[in-house]
């Protein structure tokens, strides 16, 4: 997790009657998701309570559609598929398409059919271990979006060995679905993190005054210890992503989870993270062109980030040195 919320708890009042903020976390996705809900129309803490409910519900019912691991996910489905069409969720549908687009654009860097490779590697598993190179070099030639064919909600394989990874994206794709639920639900100030995924709805009430959210990015390597940065927040998103998050250290060398699809190794970047802040709504757009950066490197990802109206970044790179885009606001820690 690489944005730290900078959180103060308000203490609860005695006397039965409990206060807003409201927040709850729970492990989804492989990672910590939070909530906190500071402001909600027509409703004190009780309704609060209820809402964060349904926000992990919601969770759970998106990990249960997008999950590569668990049986029964579309996911799941589509990679264990052996040649057959499945007939997918409208959400996995679109998620696939989101990162489809973001394969096309950036071919050769971003493909969300490594699933194959990152298999291989198992970042997530307890001891993942360098898979052999000739693994490696067949898992490579299953990759592809060509080989995606959709119709419909039915999707189906062109080459049948190939898997699809959305690890990339779906967090901040899933961030943006339960921004908008709890805006339906009349919540006018919260922020979420979704394994630093942030999405901050509204500004930060406290008592009759509103405020930005301060968001912490975190110094690489320092287990959250250590902030390089502070960025105010109001109806917006950031989306972190470093190869410091997932990765494992053999023969005296680090291997992170972000993998260059020419090699099927870990992408050589001249970056430790990279933050990408965004109106909410853009949390998706956020999450794969994070990982776009470091997959492209710092001058390459600074340019590409200054190019999208409305994108704006900042990236550590391995000398520890911090480069943001020209509108990136932020407080130098
Ligand atoms: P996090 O998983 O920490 O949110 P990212 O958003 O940067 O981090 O996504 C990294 C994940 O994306 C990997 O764990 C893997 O599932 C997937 N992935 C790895 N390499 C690529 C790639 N070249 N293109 C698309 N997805 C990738
Ligand atoms: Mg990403």
């Amino acid at each position: 997790m690489t944005v730290i919320l900078l959180l103060f708890s308000i203490p609860q009042t005695g006397c039965g009657k409990k206060n807003l903020p409201v927040s709850a976390e729970s492990f989804c996705f492989d990672t910590i998701c939070s909530v906190t809900v500071y402001d909600i129309e027509d409703g004190g803490y009780e309704e609060a309570e209820k809402v964060t409910d349904e926000f992990f519900s919601l969770c759970n019912k998106y990990e249960a559609l997008l999950s590569g691991t668990k049986e029964g996910a579309d996911i799941y489905n589509i990679n264990h598929a052996h040649g057959k069409s499945v007939v997918c969720d409208d959400i996995t549908i679109d998620v696939i398409k989101r990162g489809m687009e973001y394969s096309r654009i950036f071919e050769g860097d971003f493909d969300i059919t490594i699933g194959g490779v990152t298999k291989l590697w198992d970042f997530k598993s307890d001891r993942p271990h360098i898979p052999s190179d000739e693994d490696i070099a067949e898992a490579l030639k299953h990759t592809g979006c060509d080989n995606i064919i959709l119709s419909g909600n039915t999707l189906s394989m062109k080459d049948p060995l190939c898997e699809i990874d959305i690890g990339a994206i779906a967090k901040g794709y899933i961030a943006d679905r339960a921004a908008e639920f709890l805006e339906e639900r009349g919540v006018k100030s919260a922020v979420i993190s979704l394994g630093g995924n942030i999405v901050c709805i509204g500004e930060k009430k406290e008592g009759r005054k509103t405020k930005e959210f301060k968001i912490g990015i975190e110094t690489p390597y320092s287990d959250m210890r250590k902030i390089s940065g502070v960025i105010g927040m109001s109806d917006e998103t950031a989306v972190t992503s470093g190869v410091y998050e997932r990765f494992f250290e053999a023969e005296g060398r680090k291997y992170h989870h972000i993998i260059d699809p020419g090699t099927g190794y870990p992408v050589q970047t001249d970056l430790l993270s990279v933050t990408v802040v965004a109106d909410k709504g853009k949390s998706a757009d956020c999450d794969a062109l994070a990982t776009i950066c470091i997959l492209k490197g710092r001058d390459e990802g600074k340019r590409l980030l200054q190019e999208r109206e409305g994108f704006e970044g900042l990236f550590i790179d391995i000398q520890s040195d911090r480069y943001a885009t020209e509108g990136f606001d932020y407080e130098k820690r």
